[in-house]
Parts: C-alpha cells; sequence; structure tokens
C-alpha cells in the first residue's frame, strides 16, 4: 500500500504486533472451543481465562468474572441499555422506567435509548456545555424519581472531550440510577477504575486499543442483574450467548495488558504532539477554533473548525496527498448531516461543517505531525482562494 499519515485513530487503528502473534495459534493448531470438556477446548479455554484477566487487571483490578466478552463496543452498549432496563421491567412488571442518555453519546447508545423509548421508555437528553461536558448539573436538571439507568460516555468521539464520570455516577446513584458509560474512546488511553469511580457498567471495543475489530467487552459490577440480548447455549454465564471469539479475546487481551503498560508514557508523548499540531495550524490560520481546547480531553484527540472551508473538502484534498483525517461534520460516513455532538455543544450549522478531526496514535511521529500541519494549511489556502468552501 502506498505511504499514508494515518490519523483517523478514533475511527481504528493498527493492532499491536505482540496481540497479533498472540492471536495466530488459536486461528489454526489452538483451535478448541471453550465451552468444551477436550483437551482442546481447555486450552481454549484457559486463554480465554488469562484475556479477562489482562483486561480486569486493566481496569484497577477489578474481579475477572465481572468482564463479559461481546461482539464488539456496539453489542456492548446494546447490551448493558437494554439488559438493564429489561431486567428492571422483568423484576418489576409495569414500573415506568426513565432513563437519561448524554446527547453527545455515539449512536450506539443513541439508537438503543430510541429503540427503548418506542416499547415505552421515557428518554431524557444530558446537555452538554460548550466544551461537550455534561455537568453533575445538567445531569441533574435530567434526572426523575423514576429514571433507572444513566449512560454518559467516558470521552467523547467527535471532541475527545472526557466527562467527569465520578461525579455523574454520584450524581445517578443519588437517584438510584446504575451509571453505565461508554468508555470505547478511553479504555487503553487514559486510567480508568470503576471501582474507585462508582461506575456500575463500562463498555469497550477491542480495535481501537490495538486488539482486534469484531470484539469487545462489558464491565458489568458484582452483584448487578442483565437480562440477556442474545438467547443461545448460555456461554458468558448466561448473559451473552455465542460461541466466544477464541483469537479475538487473546488479542483484545493482549492489547488490553500492552496499552495499561506503556499508558502513562504514550499520553504525554500523544497530546504533545497533538499540542505541537495545534500550534503550528493556529500559528498560520489563526482563525481556527480548537474544539474543548480548554477541558480535559483524549491525549490524541484534536477538533479543528476552519472557517471558510468545509470540512469534507479538506478530507478530500488531504487523502488525495495522502493523509488520512476524518470530518467532523458527519456522525457516520456518507452522513452528510452536521454532526449531532458539534450541534448539541451549539456551534453554529457553519462551523459544524468547517470542522475536521485529527486523532493521533501510538506510531505518530513528530515528522507526521509537521508534514500534516504544512499540508493542512496549504489545502486550506488553496480551498479558501478557490472559494469553495
Ligand atoms: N462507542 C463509541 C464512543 C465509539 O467511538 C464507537 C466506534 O467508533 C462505538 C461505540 C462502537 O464500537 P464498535 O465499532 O466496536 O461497535
Amino acid at each position: 500500500m502506498e505511504k499514508t499519515i494515518y490519523l483517523d485513530h478514533a475511527a481504528t487503528g493498527p493492532m499491536w504486533p505482540e496481540a497479533v502473534d498472540a492471536m495466530l495459534p488459536f486461528f489454526t493448531e489452538r483451535f478448541g472451543n471453550p465451552s468444551g470438556i477436550c483437551k482442546p477446548a481447555q486450552d481454549a479455554r484457559k486463554s480465554v481465562e488469562e484475556a479477562r484477566r489482562k483486561i480486569a487487571q486493566a481496569l484497577g483490578s477489578v474481579p475477572p468474572e465481572t468482564i463479559y466478552f461481546t461482539g464488539c463496543g456496539t453489542e456492548s452498549d446494546n447490551a448493558a441499555l437494554t439488559g438493564y432496563v429489561n431486567a428492571v421491567r422483568s423484576a418489576e412488571p409495569g414500573k415506568p422506567v426513565h432513563i437519561v442518555v448524554g446527547m453527545t453519546e455515539h449512536p450506539a447508545v443513541l439508537e438503543t435509548a430510541r429503540s427503548l423509548e418506542k416499547q415505552g421508555v421515557a428518554v431524557s437528553y444530558a446537555k452538554p456545555d460548550a466544551d461537550g461536558v455534561i455537568t453533575p448539573e445538567s445531569l441533574k436538571a435530567a434526572m426523575r424519581p423514576d429514571t433507572v439507568l444513566v449512560s454518559i460516555m467516558y470521552a467523547n468521539n467527535v471532541v475527545g472531550t472526557v466527562q467527569p464520570v465520578a461525579e455523574l455516577a454520584a450524581v445517578s446513584h443519588a437517584y438510584g440510577a446504575v451509571f453505565h458509560t461508554d468508555a470505547v474512546q478511553a479504555f487503553g488511553h487514559i486510567p480508568i477504575d470503576p471501582g474507585a469511580e462508582d461506575i456500575d457498567l463500562l463498555s469497550a471495543s477491542g480495535h481501537k486499543f490495538g486488539g482486534p475489530k469484531g470484539v469487545g467487552f462489558l464491565y458489568v459490577r458484582e452483584g448487578l442483574k442483565l437480562a440477556p440480548i442474545l438467547y443461545g447455549g448460555g456461554q458468558e454465564r448466561h448473559l451473552r450467548s455465542g460461541t466466544l471469539n477464541v483469537p479475538g479475546i487473546v488479542g483484545m487481551g493482549e492489547a488490553a495488558r500492552l496499552s495499561a503498560a506503556c499508558m502513562d508514557e504514550a499520553a504525554v508523548r500523544i497530546a504533545g504532539l497533538r499540542d505541537l499540531l495545534e500550534q503550528l495550524v493556529t500559528a498560520k490560520l489563526p482563525d481556527v477554533t480548537i474544539n474543548s481546547k480548554t477541558v480535559r480531553r483524549l491525549p490524541g484527540h484534536s477538533s479543528l473548525t476552519i472557517p471558510g472551508v468545509t470540512g469534507e473538502n479538506v478530507v478530500l484534498m488531504m487523502n488525495l496527498r495522502g493523509i488520512c483525517i476524518s470530518a467532523g461534520s458527519a456522525c457516520t460516513s456518507g452522513d452528510l448531516k452536521p454532526s449531532h455532538v458539534l450541534t448539541a455543544m451549539g456551534l453554529p450549522e457553519k462551523a459544524c461543517y468547517a470542522t475536521v478531526r485529527i486523532t493521533l496514535g501510538a506510531q505518530t511521529t513528530r515528522e507526521e505531525i509537521e508534514a500534516v500541519a504544512q499540508a493542512l494549511i496549504e489545502e486550506v489556502t488553496k480551498l479558501r482562494s478557490m472559494n469553495l468552501g
């Protein structure tokens, strides 16, 4: 493949080579189904449990039994929201059920909430401030006496804003609701400790931290009851049926271990490169705004609003130069609606369309950042001069 500079790590990224190596035998000679009792099955089971321990350790040493393997981050979000609401409804039929989700959630949460709404669940949406932060006050304003669940993402995929999760969990608990967080963008990049932060449910996805695609996990606090959303053989202690994706789980476990081991060093280095990119760009294009700059952000995230151009055009021009970034204007690829995240933060429609997202990864170098800044300045200048927007 032609050399590209890849700065779209929030979408997905390369795997840790060690995690690939760890997976490989499980496609061939170590093929057992971990539900069985024969030797290959036991071998697979042992490796699955080892991966569970690695993930539990990366989450502030929660008990390994609190980790349930799933097929992706989306499934983990669905399982948390639908699973908890259905558990409440079957325990207390007829009880009015209300949930609160953040306005800036990923569609994996928002669409699940909408589906529950169609099934009679009342849903409120907690509003973020101009930096994308959902404050405890904003959450309180959305809470009701019948709120059973709150879902606020740990860190946002568009702007990188990190939420005050421990405080939001405390508000939820004060109202008797459980607290779920979609940590798909955060896990493996910043420290997370469900015990210390009092998180009840947490979703994550392998491919966002150097593991494989098509595998995720759900943390479920000990003692919390969820109804399954998949019915079948009862694997994963009856919460998630389906033959386990052993290679994927092994790769994800190893990626969790490796990410945790170098997290502090990586976060400092990556945030330094991200800040350099923003300095270089704003030095030459002083009217560029950096979204969520003054609040805690993921180390690799940069969301830039560039007046006079459209994010889509910038992304296309950069792509022609072999540079991958993404437009902050689209919430899903091919969707030209302004991002619901930027809209919820109060950006005017024009600014939403003029936004790009640049997300760095562990392999990003200073040379790449300098080249990207230069290319971005040139392409924006060109687009502005052509008045193409
Ligand atoms: N939640 C967030 C915040 C995400 O960024 C993503 C993917 O981009 C998902 C959920 C979905 O994860 P997956 O791709 O594993 O289904």
